[in-house]
């Protein structure tokens, strides 16, 4: 497991590092988590870790794209290890769970804009906004 972590740094140049495994590690089993989340996560491991070590991994992690960073609208930035397949999310505008959505139709028709306006485009990105399965429970049982 941690080899292929190691190959992926060394894929994009970076050097192994714990922290750089840790947090790989970390988003691979929890996608969708922020910052925050990743920091309590990899503490676990590495108790030492400090914050900003974590913070300066997520960025040269999200700038070499080895993860993805995703903030939708009022929502705290989230961090994912599934990259480059262009797929969406949806949102529960209740508790913020998220999950992934494949892409639509799939992957070139979904990049194609009814009018692109001359741009090249080589991402769309769309967000379902809803009410996740436990916070309908919770509101038709009258508890939120
Ligand atoms: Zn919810
Ligand atoms: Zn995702």
């Amino acid at each position: 497991m941690t080899s292929d972590l190691e190959a992926q740094l060394r894929a994009v140049s970076l050097r192994v590092t714990r922290p750089r495994l840790a947090v790989l590690a970390t988003l691979r089993d929890h996608p969708h988590v922020d910052t925050d989340t990743v920091i309590e996560l990899v503490r676990a491991d590495l108790p030492s870790v400090s914050h900003q070590a974590v913070y300066d991994v997520l960025r040269a992690l999200t700038d070499t794209g080895l993860i993805r960073r995703i903030q939708p609208a009022g929502a705290t930035a989230r961090y994912e290890t599934r990259v480059r397949d262009n797929h969406h999310h949806v949102v529960c505008r209740g508790c913020g769970t998220i999950a992934d959505v494949d892409c639509a139709v799939g992957h070139a028709p979904c990049l194609t804009a009814s009018d692109d306006h001359g741009f090249v485009v080589e991402e769309a990105e769309v967000v379902y906004w809803g009410t996740c399965p436990d916070c309908v429970t919770k509101r038709s049982e009258g508890i939120s």
